[in-house]
């Protein structure tokens, strides 16, 4: 079960993200990212946007799929930065994993 956090919009911007937000969900992002991977990056800025913080850092090895292409952040409608939300995810998500000494396999 997912635990929900309004309140972590407001401390991603400590990793460097102040656009949570913006993103209204509309799915331009998935559309257009190479991966075609499971909704990414969509799946994961909902997860920030509500606060499921163990589903970002179960799935945060997947932040590493990102090829850094800029695609999503051209084409956001909304201007949410995308491509730099999936950035400072990875920041939160490494912060956790040095701090609880987990190593991903
Ligand atoms: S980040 Fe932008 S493109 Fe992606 S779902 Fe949100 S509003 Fe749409
Ligand atoms: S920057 Fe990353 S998430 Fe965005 S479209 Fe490119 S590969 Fe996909």
């Amino acid at each position: 079960m997912a635990f929900v956090d309004l309140s972590f919009p407001d401390e991603l911007e400590r990793f460097g993200v102040s656009t949570t937000l913006d993103c209204f969900n509309c799915g331009t992002c998935a559309a257009i990212c190479p991966l075609i991977y499971e909704h990414f990056p969509r799946q994961m800025i909902r997860y920030a946007q509500i606060g499921a913080r163990d589903r970002i850092l179960e799935n945060g090895v997947e932040l590493w799929r990102c090829l850094h292409c800029g695609l999503c952040t051209q084409t956001c409608p909304r201007e949410a930065n995308p491509g730099e939300l999936i950035l400072g995810l990875r920041r939160y998500v490494l912060h956790h994993w040095r701090r609880d000494g987990h190593v991903p396999s």
